[in-house]
This record gives C-alpha cells, structure tokens and sequence, in this order.
C-alpha cells in the first residue's frame, strides 16, 4: 500500500494501514506487512491488542494509542486480530469505517466480522469482481481434508501459504482431520500468540523440538512453508526422504490463476464479491470509496455503480482524503 491514505474526522486525521506526515493518529488494521508502512521505532498506533501482539513477534513492537472519543475497532474477520475502524463526529453524528482486509464468513482462526451502519465506508478491493465466487467454505475445508488424508496415504504434502493467518488456517483443517502439520520456527511463534488469544493449534515445529520434528518426518507428514519457498523445499524433501511430495496452496487467488502446484484450493481470508457486497448492505453507506491497487479500485468502484450504489475510487492523486463532511458535499446526488 504506497498510497498515503487518510481519514478526516474533526480534529483528527487518522492515517489508515500507511504512513502519512500529516495525520496525528496511525491506524493499522492487522499485522499483515503490507498494511504495516506506517510503523517506525516506538510508533504509537490505533490497533487491537492481538495486532500489537503480532507485530511484536514480526519485529514491530508498537505502542498502542487509546481511541479517541467517537472512535471503537470492529473485528474484521480476516486475521486473528483484524480490525476495522469506525469514526463517529461527536458534534453531528457522522460516522465512517474503514476496512482494511475483511471477509463475511467465518474463519476458524479469527474472529467473526462485527458490521454497524456507517455514512461513509471505505472498502478494500482485494476481489473486484462478481466473476470471482469463492463458493462454499464448508465444502472447501471439506475438499482440503480429503486430499490431506488420500496424500499422506502416497507421500508427503507441501502447503504453501503465508505464516500469518494462513498457516493458522491450515493447522487448524488438518487438526480436525486428525492430522498435526510441521511448521516453521517463524510460524511457531506467530501461532504462541494465536494459542494465547484462544485459538489452540496442534502442530510440529522445527523450532520447538528438533528431535521431535524429525522423529515425525520419518512417517508421511504435511508441512506448511513460505509459499515462495515451496518449489525448492518439494525438491528437497523428496530427495532427502526418496518418498513422492505433494504441493498445494489455499488461496483466493486460486480462482483466477493457474498456481503451478498439485492442488489448489480457494479458500481465502478476504471477502469475495459477493461477501463484499454483503458487507455493504450490512454497513449501510451513503458513500463507499474502495481503496486497493489502482486498476482494482476502480474495477470495484464500477461494478458496485452499476448495482446502483454511489461509489467512487481512492485512487488517482497522491493523497486520499476522506472526510465525513466533505465526502456528503461531493456527492450530493447518485449518479
Ligand atoms: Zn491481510
């Protein structure tokens, strides 16, 4: 997220997932590293307590601001943690929200998305497009536990996913089938904070216990790496082992490329089109501004238009301001 971003509510302008010199007040909605450009050494920030437990383990460690009058983070739904932030103008009762990443459906790892109306909404584009339907989680995790149990009769399965909030997911699927994947030591401490906010993962990890991971290796097993590691770590452990691996990632992004891998799943932690639509009726805006990569926001902005909903793009200028007042000006009128 290169783009400064901004919310104008009263005294305050809050810098949202970015950094910005001229905002007093640092939002970060999950500890995510591409919402995270704002942090410096000692930031204080508006975040939930689980982010700033998360960003310590990723080497950000940050003070947390207490929410100014009017202000309150709604749960997100995306990551463990994940937050919106709503804004509400004292004096008039104006009110905005700002999503960072979110999704509608349930997650086994975070928390279930909180949505309250909202004049202004400022929205993530991660998914555009209505040609992008995720379908059926249940049947997803389902179709994951299948080819989890059919794999480890044959081989060895690699997931490639992210270590935060991904690999948590994963852990999670494979634990009620049963199954108790090996980890990273990145991923191990990112799932001690995940354990101590509730969410119990069963795993083996590399850092943890050595003898123990490699004792677990000697049977088939399923591992969890970085996804950019993941052609090079099947290699690896096929010759190390002689035994056949399996790779597999679990993405959104599944439904619109072809992954290189030998399964692909689309399951996703963010809302598809018509999670983000839902969540529109839920907030109940009189303005949404998607924000996200240029071409996105504004591929957002148009279908929601053509739904009949007043939105428009943050994207196009330097700084993206959106403030309460200003934004009821602009657009008096749906187009
Ligand atoms: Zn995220």
């Amino acid at each position: 997220m290169g783009d400064i971003m901004a919310l104008h509510m009263g005294t305050h302008s809050i810098a949202l997932d970015c950094k910005d010199p001229n905002s007093n007040l640092n939002f970060v909605s999950h500890a995510h590293s591409d919402h995270t450009s704002g942090i410096r050494k000692g930031s204080k920030v508006l975040s939930s307590k689980i982010t700033q437990a998360l960003l310590a383990v990723r080497g950000k460690p940050v003070t947390r601001e207490d929410l100014p009058e009017g202000m309150r983070l709604l749960h997100a739904g995306h990551i463990l943690g994940s937050s919106q932030l709503y804004a509400e103008k004292p004096e008039t009762g104006q009110s905005a929200i700002y999503s960072g990443d979110y999704q509608i459906d349930a997650s086994v790892v975070a928390e279930r998305i909180e949505t309250i109306d909202a004049d202004v909404l400022i929205i993530d584009s991660t998914y555009p497009s209505p040609k992008v339907d995720f379908g059926d989680k249940a049947e997803i995790v389902a179709d994951m536990q299948r080819y989890m149990k059919k794999t480890l009769d044959s081989g060895i399965l690699l997931f490639g996913a992210y270590s935060l909030g991904k690999a948590q997911e994963i852990i999670r699927i494979a634990n009620e089938a049963g199954i108790a994947p090996a980890v990273d030591a990145k991923t191990d401490a990112i799932n001690a904070v995940y354990g101590a906010n509730g969410i119990s993962l069963d795993y083996a990890s590399i850092g943890k216990d050595e003898v123990e991971f490699e004792a677990a290796l000697k049977d088939n097993f399923i591992g969890i790496v970085s996804p950019h590691k993941l052609g090079r770590a099947a290699q690896r452990i096929a010759s190390l082992y002689n035994k056949r691996v399996f790779t597999a990632v679990a993405t959104g992004f599944a439904k619109i490329f072809n992954m290189g891998t030998d399964m692909q799943f689309p399951l996703s932690d963010h809302a598809d089109f018509g999670q983000a639509v839902e969540y529109i009726e839920r907030c109940n805006p009189k303005i949404i501004y998607t924000h996200g990569s240029n071409e996105s926001a504004v591929v957002f902005a148009s279908h929601l238009k053509r739904r009949g909903y007043r939105a428009q793009p943050l994207s196009g200028s330097d700084v993206h301001v959106a403030a309460c007042d200003t934004a009821l000006l602009k657009y008096p009128k749906a187009p």
